[in-house]
Protein backbone atom coordinates (compact mmCIF):
# COMPACT_ATOMS: atom_id res chain seq x y z
CA UNK A 1 0.00 0.00 0.00
CA UNK A 2 1.52 3.12 -0.79
CA UNK A 3 1.76 6.43 1.30
CA UNK A 4 2.02 4.68 4.92
CA UNK A 5 5.54 5.23 5.63
CA UNK A 6 7.58 8.72 5.17
CA UNK A 7 10.87 8.74 6.85
CA UNK A 8 12.23 12.05 5.91
CA UNK A 9 10.64 15.17 6.84
CA UNK A 10 11.40 18.84 8.39
CA UNK A 11 9.64 20.58 11.40
CA UNK A 12 9.92 24.45 12.57
CA UNK A 13 12.96 22.60 15.00
CA UNK A 14 15.01 23.48 11.44
CA UNK A 15 13.75 24.88 7.90
CA UNK A 16 10.49 23.09 8.09
CA UNK A 17 7.21 25.56 7.71
CA UNK A 18 4.83 23.07 10.18
CA UNK A 19 5.39 22.94 13.87
CA UNK A 20 6.31 19.39 15.13
CA UNK A 21 2.63 18.98 15.98
CA UNK A 22 1.35 20.53 12.84
CA UNK A 23 3.05 18.12 10.85
CA UNK A 24 1.51 14.80 12.37
CA UNK A 25 -1.81 16.07 11.98
CA UNK A 26 -0.68 16.39 8.21
CA UNK A 27 0.70 13.49 8.31
CA UNK A 28 -2.48 12.02 9.95
CA UNK A 29 -4.92 13.52 7.41
CA UNK A 30 -2.55 12.03 4.94
CA UNK A 31 -3.31 8.91 6.35
CA UNK A 32 0.66 7.77 7.20
CA UNK A 33 1.12 5.04 9.91
CA UNK A 34 5.07 5.64 10.15
CA UNK A 35 6.76 8.85 10.08
CA UNK A 36 10.18 9.98 11.02
CA UNK A 37 10.58 13.84 11.91
CA UNK A 38 14.70 14.09 10.31
CA UNK A 39 15.46 18.17 11.45
CA UNK A 40 18.77 19.76 10.42
CA UNK A 41 21.32 19.84 13.15
CA UNK A 42 18.30 19.64 15.61
CA UNK A 43 16.16 17.20 17.47
CA UNK A 44 14.41 20.18 19.08
CA UNK A 45 11.23 18.79 17.73
CA UNK A 46 11.07 15.35 18.43
CA UNK A 47 9.54 15.63 21.61
CA UNK A 48 6.43 17.48 20.67
CA UNK A 49 6.39 14.98 17.50
CA UNK A 50 6.40 11.88 19.90
CA UNK A 51 3.63 13.20 21.98
CA UNK A 52 1.86 14.26 18.59
CA UNK A 53 2.16 10.72 17.07
CA UNK A 54 0.99 9.03 20.09
CA UNK A 55 -2.25 10.86 20.23
CA UNK A 56 -3.01 9.98 16.60
CA UNK A 57 -1.63 6.56 16.68
CA UNK A 58 1.16 7.21 14.57
CA UNK A 59 4.36 5.22 14.98
CA UNK A 60 7.25 8.00 15.13
CA UNK A 61 10.97 7.65 15.07
CA UNK A 62 13.06 10.18 15.71
CA UNK A 63 15.70 11.41 13.62
CA UNK A 64 18.18 13.95 12.14
CA UNK A 65 19.25 14.92 8.67
CA UNK A 66 23.42 16.49 8.70
CA UNK A 67 24.92 17.85 5.88
CA UNK A 68 27.92 17.42 5.01
CA UNK A 69 31.38 18.87 3.21
CA UNK A 70 34.13 17.14 2.08
CA UNK A 71 36.53 16.29 -0.60
CA UNK A 72 34.01 14.84 -2.73
CA UNK A 73 31.38 17.43 -2.06
CA UNK A 74 27.97 17.68 -0.04
CA UNK A 75 26.29 14.79 1.07
CA UNK A 76 23.43 14.45 3.58
CA UNK A 77 23.57 12.18 6.37
CA UNK A 78 20.16 10.97 8.04
CA UNK A 79 20.53 9.81 11.36
CA UNK A 80 17.33 7.49 12.91
CA UNK A 81 16.87 6.42 16.71
CA UNK A 82 19.72 8.82 18.22
CA UNK A 83 19.19 8.54 21.71
CA UNK A 84 19.20 12.71 21.60
CA UNK A 85 18.91 12.84 25.13
CA UNK A 86 22.46 12.62 25.18
CA UNK A 87 24.30 15.04 26.69
CA UNK A 88 27.62 15.16 24.40
CA UNK A 89 25.27 14.78 21.35
CA UNK A 90 23.49 18.13 21.78
CA UNK A 91 26.33 19.72 22.64
CA UNK A 92 28.11 19.50 19.13
CA UNK A 93 24.53 20.01 17.82
CA UNK A 94 24.18 22.94 19.48
CA UNK A 95 27.64 24.18 17.79
CA UNK A 96 26.66 23.07 14.30
CA UNK A 97 23.21 25.68 15.06
CA UNK A 98 25.09 28.49 16.19
CA UNK A 99 27.57 27.76 12.92
CA UNK A 100 24.76 27.97 10.71
CA UNK A 101 23.83 31.88 12.79
CA UNK A 102 26.88 32.96 11.85
CA UNK A 103 26.39 31.82 7.87
CA UNK A 104 23.51 33.45 7.85
CA UNK A 105 24.25 36.56 9.09
CA UNK A 106 27.07 36.94 6.84
CA UNK A 107 24.53 35.71 3.69
CA UNK A 108 21.96 38.81 4.81
CA UNK A 109 25.22 41.15 4.96
CA UNK A 110 26.04 40.21 1.31
CA UNK A 111 22.84 40.51 0.24
CA UNK A 112 22.56 44.03 1.64
CA UNK A 113 26.01 44.86 0.17
CA UNK A 114 24.50 44.00 -3.51
CA UNK A 115 21.45 46.16 -2.52
CA UNK A 116 18.52 43.54 -1.55
CA UNK A 117 17.28 45.10 1.91
CA UNK A 118 16.09 41.78 4.31
CA UNK A 119 17.12 42.56 7.69
CA UNK A 120 19.06 39.40 10.12
CA UNK A 121 16.27 40.09 12.51
CA UNK A 122 13.29 39.29 10.02
CA UNK A 123 15.31 36.02 9.20
CA UNK A 124 15.71 35.59 12.93
CA UNK A 125 12.10 36.11 13.52
CA UNK A 126 10.90 33.59 10.84
CA UNK A 127 13.89 30.55 11.94
CA UNK A 128 12.52 29.31 15.02
CA UNK A 129 15.08 26.61 15.14
CA UNK A 130 18.48 25.78 13.23
CA UNK A 131 18.46 28.71 10.80
CA UNK A 132 18.75 27.74 7.22
CA UNK A 133 18.82 29.51 3.42
CA UNK A 134 14.97 28.57 2.97
CA UNK A 135 14.48 31.21 5.74
CA UNK A 136 16.28 33.63 4.33
CA UNK A 137 14.46 32.65 1.11
CA UNK A 138 11.33 33.26 3.14
CA UNK A 139 12.63 36.53 4.12
CA UNK A 140 13.57 37.58 0.39
CA UNK A 141 9.90 36.63 -0.56
CA UNK A 142 8.46 38.85 1.76
CA UNK A 143 10.08 41.67 0.47
CA UNK A 144 9.29 40.92 -2.51
CA UNK A 145 12.28 40.27 -4.34
CA UNK A 146 11.61 36.75 -5.54
CA UNK A 147 7.89 35.29 -5.55
CA UNK A 148 9.12 31.64 -5.06
CA UNK A 149 11.77 29.14 -2.96
CA UNK A 150 13.08 27.80 -6.11
CA UNK A 151 13.61 31.15 -7.28
CA UNK A 152 15.06 32.83 -4.01
CA UNK A 153 17.54 29.80 -4.40
CA UNK A 154 18.40 30.42 -8.35
CA UNK A 155 18.91 34.25 -8.00
CA UNK A 156 20.69 34.62 -4.16
CA UNK A 157 21.15 31.77 -2.31
CA UNK A 158 22.40 28.70 -4.28
CA UNK A 159 25.92 27.43 -3.76
CA UNK A 160 28.34 29.84 -5.67
CA UNK A 161 25.59 32.46 -5.91
CA UNK A 162 26.75 35.83 -5.10
CA UNK A 163 25.56 35.98 -1.17
CA UNK A 164 26.30 32.32 -0.54
CA UNK A 165 28.47 31.73 2.49
CA UNK A 166 29.63 28.40 2.94
CA UNK A 167 28.93 27.37 6.83
CA UNK A 168 31.00 24.65 9.36
CA UNK A 169 30.17 21.82 7.95
CA UNK A 170 31.27 18.07 9.67
CA UNK A 171 32.51 15.42 6.80
CA UNK A 172 30.52 12.58 6.30
CA UNK A 173 32.85 10.63 8.33
CA UNK A 174 32.24 12.31 11.06
CA UNK A 175 28.64 13.07 10.62
CA UNK A 176 28.82 9.15 10.62
CA UNK A 177 30.40 8.92 13.88
CA UNK A 178 28.33 11.68 15.59
CA UNK A 179 25.23 9.87 14.76
CA UNK A 180 26.61 6.54 16.13
CA UNK A 181 28.44 8.48 19.16
CA UNK A 182 24.15 8.54 20.48
CA UNK A 183 23.60 4.98 19.23
CA UNK A 184 21.75 6.20 16.40
CA UNK A 185 21.49 4.81 12.88
CA UNK A 186 23.48 6.46 10.23
CA UNK A 187 21.47 7.09 6.57
CA UNK A 188 22.87 8.25 3.16
CA UNK A 189 20.27 10.65 2.68
CA UNK A 190 19.21 11.55 -1.21
CA UNK A 191 22.48 10.20 -2.45
CA UNK A 192 21.53 11.76 -6.31
CA UNK A 193 21.05 15.50 -6.33
CA UNK A 194 17.87 16.80 -5.61
CA UNK A 195 18.22 20.57 -6.33
CA UNK A 196 19.16 21.92 -10.00
CA UNK A 197 20.00 25.04 -8.66
CA UNK A 198 22.74 23.23 -5.81
CA UNK A 199 24.26 21.07 -8.33
CA UNK A 200 27.53 22.36 -8.37
CA UNK A 201 28.57 21.19 -4.87
CA UNK A 202 26.81 18.22 -5.06
CA UNK A 203 28.10 14.63 -5.14
CA UNK A 204 28.11 11.52 -6.50
CA UNK A 205 24.96 12.24 -9.34
CA UNK A 206 25.36 8.83 -10.65
CA UNK A 207 25.77 4.88 -9.25
CA UNK A 208 29.40 4.83 -10.57
CA UNK A 209 30.53 7.38 -8.25
CA UNK A 210 28.49 6.11 -5.51
CA UNK A 211 29.61 2.37 -6.09
CA UNK A 212 33.18 3.87 -5.30
CA UNK A 213 31.56 5.82 -2.00
CA UNK A 214 29.81 3.29 -0.42
CA UNK A 215 32.83 1.21 0.90
CA UNK A 216 34.19 3.69 2.79
CA UNK A 217 30.63 4.83 4.22
CA UNK A 218 30.02 1.71 5.27
CA UNK A 219 33.45 0.60 6.68
CA UNK A 220 32.99 4.10 9.17
CA UNK A 221 29.52 2.98 10.19
CA UNK A 222 26.56 3.83 7.65
CA UNK A 223 24.03 1.14 7.49
CA UNK A 224 21.09 2.41 5.07
CA UNK A 225 20.67 4.47 1.72
CA UNK A 226 18.17 6.43 1.23
CA UNK A 227 16.49 4.63 -1.76
CA UNK A 228 12.66 5.76 -1.84
CA UNK A 229 13.13 9.46 -2.03
CA UNK A 230 11.29 12.00 -3.20
CA UNK A 231 10.53 12.41 -7.00
CA UNK A 232 13.02 9.37 -7.94
CA UNK A 233 12.16 7.47 -10.86
CA UNK A 234 11.42 3.82 -11.06
CA UNK A 235 14.57 3.51 -12.25
CA UNK A 236 16.53 5.47 -10.07
CA UNK A 237 14.99 3.53 -7.66
CA UNK A 238 15.66 0.18 -8.81
CA UNK A 239 19.09 1.33 -9.19
CA UNK A 240 19.72 2.21 -5.62
CA UNK A 241 17.79 -0.67 -4.61
CA UNK A 242 20.82 -3.09 -6.26
CA UNK A 243 23.64 -1.02 -4.42
CA UNK A 244 21.63 -1.10 -0.92
CA UNK A 245 21.21 -5.00 -1.40
CA UNK A 246 24.68 -5.60 -2.57
CA UNK A 247 25.85 -3.63 0.61
CA UNK A 248 23.70 -5.13 2.89
CA UNK A 249 22.29 -1.31 3.65
CA UNK A 250 18.71 -0.89 5.01
CA UNK A 251 16.60 1.00 1.88
CA UNK A 252 14.77 4.03 3.77
CA UNK A 253 13.02 6.39 1.73
CA UNK A 254 10.55 9.22 2.12
CA UNK A 255 9.57 13.05 0.97
CA UNK A 256 11.65 15.29 2.85
CA UNK A 257 8.80 17.73 3.35
CA UNK A 258 9.23 20.47 4.43
CA UNK A 259 5.74 22.45 3.86
CA UNK A 260 4.11 23.53 1.01
CA UNK A 261 6.70 25.40 -2.14
CA UNK A 262 9.58 24.19 -0.83
CA UNK A 263 10.28 20.59 -2.18
CA UNK A 264 7.70 18.91 -4.55
CA UNK A 265 6.56 15.32 -2.82
CA UNK A 266 4.14 15.62 -0.42
CA UNK A 267 3.85 14.19 2.76
CA UNK A 268 3.67 10.68 2.22
CA UNK A 269 4.46 11.13 -1.34
CA UNK A 270 6.55 8.55 -2.08
CA UNK A 271 5.98 4.42 -1.23
CA UNK A 272 8.74 3.03 1.31
CA UNK A 273 8.30 -0.49 2.67
CA UNK A 274 7.41 -1.32 5.96
CA UNK A 275 10.32 -3.52 5.82
CA UNK A 276 12.44 -1.01 5.97
CA UNK A 277 11.36 0.67 9.65
CA UNK A 278 11.33 -2.92 10.86
CA UNK A 279 15.17 -3.39 9.92
CA UNK A 280 15.88 0.30 10.90
CA UNK A 281 13.98 -0.98 14.43
CA UNK A 282 15.81 -4.05 14.90
CA UNK A 283 19.04 -2.75 14.31
CA UNK A 284 18.42 0.37 16.97
CA UNK A 285 17.18 -2.44 19.50
CA UNK A 286 20.47 -4.16 19.11
CA UNK A 287 22.41 -1.14 19.78
CA UNK A 288 20.39 0.75 22.29
CA UNK A 289 21.73 0.59 26.07
CA UNK A 290 25.23 -0.16 24.76
CA UNK A 291 28.40 2.43 25.27
CA UNK A 292 28.48 4.00 22.13
CA UNK A 293 31.62 5.19 20.36
CA UNK A 294 32.50 8.51 21.71
CA UNK A 295 33.07 11.25 19.34
CA UNK A 296 35.34 14.33 19.22
CA UNK A 297 34.59 17.24 17.11
CA UNK A 298 37.10 18.36 14.39
CA UNK A 299 38.51 21.80 15.09
CA UNK A 300 36.21 24.57 13.41
CA UNK A 301 37.58 24.96 9.97
CA UNK A 302 36.70 28.89 10.67
P1 LIG B 1 21.35 25.28 4.39
O1 LIG B 1 21.20 24.11 5.31
O2 LIG B 1 21.13 26.58 5.07
O3 LIG B 1 22.61 25.26 3.56
O4 LIG B 1 20.16 25.17 3.34
C1 LIG B 1 20.02 23.97 2.61
C2 LIG B 1 18.58 23.58 2.57
O5 LIG B 1 17.91 24.45 1.68
C3 LIG B 1 18.39 22.19 1.99
O6 LIG B 1 18.43 21.23 3.00
C4 LIG B 1 17.03 22.30 1.37
O7 LIG B 1 16.04 22.08 2.33
C5 LIG B 1 16.93 23.73 0.93
N1 LIG B 1 17.24 23.95 -0.49
C6 LIG B 1 18.44 23.82 -1.11
N2 LIG B 1 18.35 24.12 -2.42
C7 LIG B 1 17.06 24.43 -2.64
C8 LIG B 1 16.31 24.86 -3.80
N3 LIG B 1 16.89 25.00 -4.99
N4 LIG B 1 15.00 25.09 -3.64
C9 LIG B 1 14.42 24.96 -2.45
N5 LIG B 1 15.06 24.58 -1.32
C10 LIG B 1 16.35 24.32 -1.42
ZN1 LIG C 1 15.88 21.54 4.71
FE1 LIG D 1 18.99 16.75 2.54
FE1 LIG E 1 15.98 16.82 4.26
Amino acid sequence: MPGLVDLHTHSTASDGLYSPGELLQHAHAAGLRVLALTDHDSTNGVEEAAQAAQALNIEFIPGIEINTDGSGGEMHVLGYFPEYQRAAFQAVLQVLRDARVRRGERMVERLNGGGVHITWERVRQIAQGAVGRPHIAQALMEAGYVQSMPEAFEKYLCTGCPAYVPRYKLTVEDAIHLIASANGLPVLAHPFTPHPADAINRVPTDSARLRGWLPRLCEVGMVGLETYYGQYTAEIVSELRTLADEYHLVPTGGSDFHGPGIHPTPLGGHAVPHESVERLRALAKARHGQAPPAFELPPPAE
